[in-house]
């Protein structure tokens, strides 16, 4: 376990070299559409999406969505 923390505090530490990127971690500001839609799945209402949302698809909030990334991926 130690290589393994070694290793992302070198990652860490290239990364921060780099002056053109913002600090900030993982929140990355991209462009949101806004809107009016209701989850799918939990009916909580939606306003702005990172992504441009399909009529034709479910849209799901951010919670529901990390949920069926979840299970998607298990
Ligand atoms: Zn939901």
């Amino acid at each position: 376990m130690k290589s393994i923390s070694g290793l992302e505090s070198n990652k860490v530490f290239k990364k921060s070299q780099s002056s053109d990127e913002q600090p900030g971690g993982d929140f990355q500001p991209r462009e949101m559409h806004q809107g009016d839609w209701e989850c799918a799945d939990c009916g909580a209402k939606i306003t702005e999406l990172p992504f441009k949302p399909d009529a034709d698809r479910p849209i799901y909030c951010r919670d529901c969505w990390r949920k069926r990334r979840e299970r998607f991926r298990r």
